[in-house]
């Protein structure tokens, strides 16, 4: 999967794109990220990315003329990079960067719909290519929104100072659910609201040691009968 994203602050994805397992899944080639400053596309000396809103208030938009030409930038370069680009595995070459298979373009947005569990699950199963546009200050100029992305996405009923924490929540879910990128010890098929859960909240786990200052592991799960095991994890879900 390849997401492209568009940012006033690139630098803010350093550390939960390049630690862990999301730094593995691209250094293995599952998972590929290209990060784009939209300060590249600003206006006149001042490089200015925003200005005050028509009709007044409070806060900066940020402008179209700067947004878009970098909308289209990132578009064009994802597109002519992949022609004739080997890729590893092969399985990954798929529709994305091919003549008139453009990205899915997400604006991150409160007012977008929820970002679920089976929301995601979709998208990467049917979705190689995604550009993320990360807002800032007040938000964009609503012309972005209506002529160059095709969905808002919100991560959740609460406002955040921009886009890119709501990004790398998207591609960390995302990214779980692309083939490979978890090993066999963290598969994200019996996670909370999987299907595998029937869409609830996961069981408790335990490890070593058994006795903690007192608090005892439930002894079902040392009695080694996994029906009685499996039993009992069903009906702590919630
Ligand atoms: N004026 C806007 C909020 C702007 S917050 C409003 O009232 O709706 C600045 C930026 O942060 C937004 O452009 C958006 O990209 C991002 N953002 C803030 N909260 C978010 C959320 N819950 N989900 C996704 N993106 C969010």
């Amino acid at each position: 999967m390849r997401i492209d994203v568009l940012t006033l602050f690139p630098a803010m994805f350093q550390g939960p794109l390049t630690e862990s397992i999301l730094g593995r899944a691209q250094g293995e080639g599952l998972l590929e990220i290209h990060l784009h400053d939209i300060r590249k596309f600003s206006l006149g000396n001042y490089h200015q990315v925003d200005d005050t809103p028509y009709g007044g208030g409070a806060g900066m938009v940020m402008k179209a003329d700067v947004v878009v030409p970098a909308i289209e930038a990132v578009i064009d370069e994802g597109q002519k990079g992949e022609k004739g680009k080997k890729r590893n595995p092969p399985s990954l070459l798929r529709s994305y960067g091919r003549a008139g298979k453009g990205p899915w373009k997400i604006y991150l947005s409160p007012r977008g719909k929820k970002l679920t569990q089976v929301k995601a699950e979709r998208m990467a199963k049917n979705r190689d290519w995604l550009l993320l546009l990360c807002g800032h200050y007040e938000g964009i100029d609503q012309r972005i929104i209506d002529g160059w992305i095709d969905e808002e996405m919100s991560i959740g009923d609460y406002v955040l100072t921009g886009g890119e924490l709501p990004a790398m929540v998207l591609i960390d879910v995302l990214a779980r659910q692309v083939p490979g990128v978890l090993g066999k010890e963290e598969s994200a098929a019996a996670e909370s609201f999987s299907k595998a859960l029937d869409r609830k909240k996961e069981y408790p786990h335990y490890t070593r040691p058994e006795d903690f200052r007192g608090m005892k592991v439930p002894s079902v799960l040392l009695s080694g009968n996994h029906k009685e095991i499996e039993k009992w994890r069903k009906e702590q879900l919630q």
